[in-house]
């Protein structure tokens, strides 16, 4: 029993910060619970300054994403891919391989990723090639399951909900969230009452302060 090796999950996100909305209460509850939690960032996100030079962008936000993987105890694992170009760049930087060669060693029982009814086209492009590795794995297949970001997680499937409780981790998701100063023009302020509000609401359905909803997908 003792030996038994750690549980891993592998979380995928186009963006440095959507693993922390979509699912950073879920991953700090993995990590408090001794699971290895590692999550993907595909893109690096450096179209969302555009009054910055590039090589500044990325590596801020970069060091965000480890910094709010810190507070989560996850790693972070940037791929570096262009914006608003992730699929195509995915594929011809051989990083499919590099990703499957991953997820063959550490064999997760868990996979996370962008839900397809998220409207992002760099989202889907990460729920595309979520798809298509997972059609890759060979042997016991993880659970698939889908987050959301801005999106309600889907209102019209059939597909399972998993619900976690998050009541004791909401203030790390919070915590990590604000790891992204260079957010804040943008979205950072309503995004916490978004949050809040969201993970508040799931809560009710579990008589829990604070969940994150997902939908098994497979
Ligand atoms: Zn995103």
């Amino acid at each position: 029993m003792g030996k038994k090796k750690r549980e891993f999950v592998l979380v995928l996100g186009a963006h440095s910060d959507d693993f922390v909305i979509g699912a950073g209460g879920t991953i700090a509850e993995y990590s408090r619970e001794g699971k290895r939690v590692l999550c993907v960032v595909f893109s690096y996100g450096e179209l969302s300054h555009p009054w910055m030079k590039k090589e500044e962008v990325v590596k801020i936000r970069e060091e965000e994403a480890h910094k709010a993987g810190k507070v989560l105890g996850c790693r972070v694992k940037y791929f570096g891919l262009k914006d608003q170009g992730v699929y195509e760049d995915y594929k011809n930087k051989g990083i499919e391989n590099k990703l499957l060669e991953l997820i063959k060693k550490n064999k997760p029982t868990k996979v996370f990723t962008h839900s397809i009814e998220d409207p992002h086209p760099d989202h889907r492009a990460v729920h595309k090639i979520t798809k298509e590795i997972y059609a890759q794995i060979s042997g016991k297949k993880p659970e698939l399951y889908v987050y959301s970001i801005w999106n309600p997680v889907s209102i019209k499937t059939s597909w399972p909900k998993m619900y976690v409780d998050i009541t004791k981790s909401f203030s790390k998701k919070l915590k990590a969230l604000k790891e992204y100063p260079s957010q804040r023009f943008q979205a950072i302020y309503p995004l916490m009452v978004f949050v809040f509000w969201r993970a508040f609401k799931n809560g009710l359905k579990i008589r829990k302060r604070m969940a994150e909803t997902f939908y098994r997908v497979k």
